[in-house]
């Protein structure tokens, strides 16, 4: 069973991907944005209204919440093909998540990272705020928006060399098109 990071910017299309690999290739996707959404929604949750707070502005939430969210997840599904997107977002993560896969005997097979233009993907970013009324998360607005991408370049980006030292980086070229940005993952993966 495989066990794949994906490693990427806001908007750089990890979601879509993780979507097609959930829906096409019987992987189980491990969102930390989405367990932290759920969280906010939980009225009975102690962290629900600070989580809430820090994702508005754009920041992370920090590594204890993150991390006791999605450890026992990792381990109740350790048996799948886990994806998992939007964490680790910085080097604690990672080593975290390194040792309790190694706990239970488990090893990353591949992180992957989106590489992209950053000043495309902030017009792209544009363009789409603009184009979406309806259906759009609350922290889809522009200045919550380039502030994650500034947190992801200073926090998430040196996990890259980390990953690297482990020799199971791959990267892709994340600005190409849904399709074509999936066949890479597909060779990788496969
Ligand atoms: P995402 O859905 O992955 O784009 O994440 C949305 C927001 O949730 C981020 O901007 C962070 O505030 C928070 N978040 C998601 N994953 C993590 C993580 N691994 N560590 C810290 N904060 C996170």
């Amino acid at each position: 069973m495989k066990k794949i990071v994906l490693l990427g910017p806001p908007g750089c299309g990890k979601g879509t991907q993780s979507k097609i690999l959930v829906d096409k290739f019987s992987f189980f996707q491990l969102s930390t944005g989405d367990l932290l959404r759920e969280q906010t929604m939980n009225k009975n949750s102690p962290y629900g209204k600070e989580i809430n707070e820090i994702m508005q502005r754009g920041d992370l939430v920090t590594d204890e919440i993150v991390i006791n969210l999605i450890i026992n997840k990792v381990l109740s599904f350790k048996d799948e093909n886990i994806i998992f997107d939007g964490f680790p977002r910085n080097i604690n993560q990672a080593e975290v998540l390194d040792q309790s896969l190694r706990e239970s005997s488990i090893d990353l097979d591949h992180a992957i990272l989106f590489e992209v233009d950053f000043k495309i993907l902030e017009e792209r970013i544009q363009n789409r705020i603009a184009e979406s009324v309806d259906d759009k998360r609350s922290d889809d607005n522009l200045e919550t928006l380039l502030k994650r991408i500034e947190v992801y370049k200073k926090n998430t980006l040196p996990i890259v060399d980390f990953y690297k030292k482990k020799k199971i980086l791959k990267t892709i070229n994340g600005m190409e098109s849904i399709e074509n940005v999936n066949k890479e993952i597909l060779k990788i993966i496969s």
